[in-house]
């Protein structure tokens, strides 16, 4: 599908308006997978994603399989030391979301993503959401342990297959939320709050099927603010949205930015 210039323009009219004001109003952006596969991380769910090539890649995230089995978690290991997120660096979609904090319409950044590229891009770390956590940490499911995750690659390196915890020699995870486990309350009750105060929601890069997220766009809607959803693909919340810019979010994002222009 094309984008028509018109839609961008105007959904860039509505961004240009929305100024925080009191704590009020301004931009919330959701980001999803989709945000980083033209850094060269894939989605899980597009047509290249890691779940649709390779479903059983699923199990090396499930908790209970993770904790119950030391060869899952061997492999999970070996899988995060050649993670492309390592090498990766941010994109245009990125860099659009820092010139529009630089702009000053930027309420939030609530990210699915564990990569850790909005922070690197230059997004104040204040305000970013990372509800799925991240995976430049580590933590001990046992004891309250966290710390780098290249500490933990390194041990790797040096031949270790399955690192315990440094204090209690439990067992060691990356710092994401796994299948099967609870979002951190504390995370999740941000990322409503940054949909209930924006005045435009924008979902990036997301399919909008990994709950309790999704509810997202349909809580900024309820609370009153303009919902634009960007993706290459259709959505679930396509009808609730106010626009949908299907294509590419390196090219999208960075027309909607106040004084940007489509770029690639
Ligand atoms: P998803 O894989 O379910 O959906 C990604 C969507 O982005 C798809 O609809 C796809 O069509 C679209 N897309 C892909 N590249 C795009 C592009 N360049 N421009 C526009 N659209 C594009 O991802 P999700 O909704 O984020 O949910 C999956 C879960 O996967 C999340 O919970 C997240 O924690 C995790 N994840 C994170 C990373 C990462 O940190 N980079 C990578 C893979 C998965």
């Amino acid at each position: 599908m094309e984008i028509g210039r018109g839609d961008v323009d105007r959904v860039a009219g509505w961004i240009d308006e929305a100024r925080p004001v009191d704590g009020r109003g301004g931009v919330t952006v959701l980001t999803g997978a989709g945000v980083s596969t033209d850094s060269g991380i894939p989605d899980f769910r597009g047509p290249d994603g890691l779940w649709t090539r390779n479903p059983e890649a699923e199990r090396l995230a499930t908790i209970d399989v993770y904790l119950r089995d030391p060869d899952v978690r061997r492999r999970s290991w070996r899988w995060r030391a050649q993670h492309p997120a390592w090498e990766a660096e941010p994109n245009a979609a990125h860099h659009a979301l820092v010139d529009l904090e630089r702009a000053g319409r930027l309420r939030a950044v609530v990210t699915q993503n564990v990569d850790g590229l909005h922070q690197q891009a230059g997004n104040d770390p204040e305000r970013v959401v990372e509800v799925h956590g991240s995976m430049r940490e580590v933590e001990c499911v046992s004891c309250d342990h966290r710390g780098p995750m290249t500490e933990v690659l390194s041990r790797i390196e040096r031949g270790e297959d399955d690192p315990d915890c440094p204090s209690c020699g439990g067992i060691l995870k990356a710092a994401t939320i796994y299948f099967g486990q609870a979002l951190d309350p504390a995370d999740i009750g941000r990322a409503r709050q940054e949909a209930e105060d924006c005045e435009v929601f924008v979902a990036a890069g997301t399919s909008l099927q990994v709950y309790p997220v999704a509810y997202l766009p349909g809580i900024a809607a309820e609370h009153g603010a303009r919902v634009v959803i960007v993706n290459a693909e259709p959505t679930p919340y396509d009808e609730v949205a106010d626009a949908v810019l299907r294509g590419g979010v390196a090219e999208i994002l960075p027309a909607l930015v106040p004084g940007g222009d489509v770029t690639g």
